[in-house]
């Protein structure tokens, strides 16, 4: 006898082709482990992550695709913060896809991390168009939602990728030169700023204090009492 077919509601099949979408993106981008992380501390961010996936808070919604929430474990000892989703990005829902992306796993796996351990996410959760600048109302009404994730991670340290995630987090206005190879306190976690990958790929001369910033970021992580 062979086998009946199974009527699915439309909610249950959208969300079968969302994690099918999800699953086929993180495998275009080489991703191939899923781990799974404890349902009881994932709640609060899949929560998050229902509160804003149709977020409609600022004009930037009105040219996303996806909202771009942020990828990893939910368990994270350390996070990753760039600024915005770009093109790839918002077609994926996934943040620092591409050659930054390739670039950014990379530096993780450089320090001893795989990519599925670490938490990556940005600033703002939707592309600005044509990747301008966000505009200081945008983050104003969406850097909540980024402060809430590492309110539930509660990483060890933070990495700040790029300029604008370094003065963001940090509410200065003072030059990358000034902030790279820093150690500073974000709400009480290690906060190291560097440079964004996509900086990194534009110019080779950043990769080595660049790397020094990772280094940096491993020694906190070491000498921290997680
Ligand atoms: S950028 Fe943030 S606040 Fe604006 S629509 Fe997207 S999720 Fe909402």
């Amino acid at each position: 006898m062979g086998e009946r077919p199974v009527d699915l509601d439309v909610e249950t099949n959208e969300t079968l082709e969302a994690v099918r979408t999800f699953v086929e993106a993180q495998a275009e981008f080489g991703l191939t482990e899923f781990r799974l992380a404890r349902a009881d501390a994932d709640a609060p961010l899949a929560d998050l992550y229902e509160s804003i996936r149709d977020c409609r808070m600022c004009g930037l919604c009105e040219n996303r695709r996806n909202v771009v929430f942020g990828s990893g474990n939910p368990d994270a000892d350390l996070m990753f913060i760039g600024e915005a989703p770009g093109a790839e990005e918002d077609r994926t829902g996934l943040p620092f896809v591409g050659a930054a992306g390739a670039l950014l796993t990379r530096m993780i796996e450089a320090i001893g991390f795989q990519r599925d351990e670490v938490y990556i996410a940005n600033v703002i959760k939707c592309r600005p168009p044509g990747n301008r600048d966000p505009k200081p109302e945008e983050v104003g009404t969406c850097k909540p939602f980024l402060e809430r994730q590492i309110e539930y991670i509660q990483p060890v340290a933070i990495c700040a990728l790029g300029l604008f995630a370094a003065r963001t987090l940090l509410g200065t206005d003072e030059p990358m030169g000034s902030l790279r190879g820093r150690l500073f306190s974000y709400r009480g976690i290690h906060l190291i700023p560097t440079y964004h990958p996509a900086a990194l790929l534009r110019n080779r001369h950043w990769k080595r204090p660049a790397w020094e910033d990772l280094q940096l970021l491993r020694r906190v992580y070491d000498n921290a009492d997680c």
